[in-house]
């Protein structure tokens, strides 16, 4: 069994006809250089596409195929040069006994096999060339076709204030919405980790996964995790979620639940850290209140620990999050080591030495031991990172 990298959220911001979709995400995003630049730069070796239902991303991926720059794995995804893409897709669920928007991800394990839902999109859905679009169905019966069609199933960002299953606080349980046995896994988001999302008891059943949301290049591995299969491919990925023949998530990555940018509850207008109980912002006098991800949690909480195993949650932040790590330091990096996995895990204190300031390369080693300062976010301003290590 081997170790590989896993990031399976990633949007695209144009398809190869230079169109939008997401509307939000940067021109450069695009399936081809999502695909080199995880590769090539970041060390990534399992991605999930989320935009791949549009049917021009579907085309560019069978123009590669054609080129023979990539070909379809027998046990599902899509290989290109050191990584393997799997196909899958974002939607918001707003049906009427759903009383706010939620995000899901679905994978599919073969072109066919996402043509034929984008197909049954169509039919729920206004526009699917865009990213994340508004679904007019019930969340089962999206569960129903997704697994009709040998897919994967995972709620996204289970607890950020907007568009999540308990964010908004009009749910209290998953049962409410969805199927739990056609739920492979839960998607933690930015704000919070596994001790956090633990204290729910509901989700002791699944394993979490953590994953960048990513709407630029550089966001990309932002969040994700080290998985422990055999090769990265579809199926492999399906055992690792449901610990299948010694197929198992070995550790999540993600940013301290602290620098997220809804990890605290603040006023909505001015920023002002408040508690969750408050009506009125005493600063500014706004009522526009966002409530943070922990003091969700803590109104949710029903369980102190969990039942189940879980893998190490491991503290970090993207290289660029670094103070003083510009582009051209960057560059420097990346043309010695080849790739940020390499950077942030492998390489040692020496070595960076021999490339940037030993400032600076103790701060990576520092992180790598998820030990960085760092302070909290809050109403969608991201925390930040000190240089100082905590020891
Ligand atoms: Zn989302
Ligand atoms: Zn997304």
């Amino acid at each position: 069994m081997n170790s590989y990298f896993a990031d399976m959220h990633i949007h695209i911001g144009r398809d190869m006809y230079n169109k939008p979709v997401k509307i939000t995400g940067a021109k450069s995003l695009t399936l081809t250089n999502i695909l080199k630049e995880s590769s090539r730069n970041k060390g990534i070796n399992l991605i999930g596409v989320i935009d791949c239902h549009a049917p021009a991303v579907q085309q560019e991926i069978k123009e590669l195929i054609l080129r023979n720059k990539a070909h379809e794995l027998a046990d599902g995804g899509i290989r290109f040069e050191e990584v393997t893409l799997l196909l899958g897709s974002e939607i918001e669920i707003y049906d009427e006994n759903c009383k706010g928007p939620i995000h899901v991800l679905c994978y599919f394990p073969k072109i066919e096999y996402i043509e034929y839902f984008s197909e049954w999109l169509t039919t729920k859905m206004k526009n699917i060339t865009l990213s994340s679009q508004r679904y007019y169905g019930t969340a089962k019966e999206l569960q129903y076709k997704v697994k009709e069609l040998d897919g994967i199933f995972i709620p996204a960002h289970v607890f950020t204030p907007f568009k999540s299953l308990y964010g908004k606080g009009v749910y209290r349980s998953l049962e409410e919405v969805f199927d739990p046995d056609l739920i492979d896994a839960i998607e933690l988001g930015l704000s919070s980790d596994t001790e956090m999302a633990d204290q729910i008891e509901e989700l002791h059943h699944y394993t979490f996964v953590t994953n960048s949301d990513a709407h630029s290049l550089a966001k990309i591995g932002r969040e994700y995790q080290e998985i422990k299969i055999d090769h990265p491919s579809f199926e492999e990925f399906y055992w690792a979620l449901h610990c299948v023949k010694g197929r198992e998530i070995k550790r999540n990555f993600g940013m301290n639940p602290r620098l997220g940018k809804y990890h605290t509850t603040v006023c909505n207008h001015c920023l002002t850290p408040l508690s969750p109980k408050s009506e009125k912002c005493p600063k500014c006098g706004s009522t526009k209140i966002i409530k943070g991800v922990s003091d969700r949690i803590l109104e949710l909480s029903n369980r102190k620990e969990s039942k189940r195993f879980r893998p190490p949650y491991m503290y970090q932040v993207p290289l660029e999050y670094l103070p003083s790590l510009g582009p051209k330091t960057f560059q420097k990096l990346l043309d010695r080591f080849q790739t940020e996995m390499n950077v942030i895990h492998h390489v040692s204190l020496e070595e960076l030495i021999e490339v940037i300031p030993e400032k600076l390369a103790k701060s990576i080693i520092a992180m790598r031991k998820g030990e960085l300062e760092v302070e909290a976010g809050g109403g969608g301003k991201y925390g930040s990172v000190s240089t100082k290590s905590k020891k």
